[in-house]
């Protein structure tokens, strides 16, 4: 076998050096149970964010219990409905790779009628969603977040 993965790998899924147990990655739109929902800066759709298992190192969903397991879904549910309330997508996908960084997190990814995938997922080709449009789409995900508040109501 010719090895193909990084040999710090076993170290990074211990939680050595995790970007996500370290860096907050700016302020969240939702904080759900056990998981904060963060719109992503470098997105490969618009309204694309991620949910991050919060309170310790996780690499694999099968590291958490049952409870942890069913509270992470609810909140993965809940940040998606947000997202989609925000940006009327055609329909939702959800990655959970941790191929790159292994904390746990869930990709939310809305897709579009005139999206470049139709069928497949999407390719994994971010851009940098500039100062303004992140902040207009964090403004609104925040917005969506308050309980029953209609989005573009303050
Ligand atoms: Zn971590």
């Amino acid at each position: 076998m010719t090895r193909t993965w990084p040999e710090d790998w076993d170290a990074r899924k211990s939680g050595a050096g995790c970007s996500f147990c370290t860096n907050r990655r700016g302020t969240p739109f939702y904080a759900g149970a056990v998981s904060d929902a963060f719109l992503e800066r470098h997105a490969i759709a618009r309204g694309h964010a991620i949910v991050v298992f919060r309170g310790r190192h996780v690499a694999d969903f099968t590291g958490l219990t049952a409870e942890e397991a069913a509270a992470y879904w609810s909140d993965v549910h809940a940040a998606a409905r947000m997202v989609e309330r925000v940006f009327a997508p055609c329909h939702m996908n959800y990655q959970l790779l941790g191929n790159l960084v292994p904390h746990l997190h869930v990709h939310v990814l809305p897709r579009y009628l005139d999206d470049p995938a139709p069928g497949k997922p999407l390719p994994w080709e971010p851009k940098t969603l500039d100062e303004p449009e992140f902040e207009s789409q964090l403004r609104l995900l925040t917005i969506a977040a308050r309980p029953k508040s209609p989005v573009g109501q303050p």
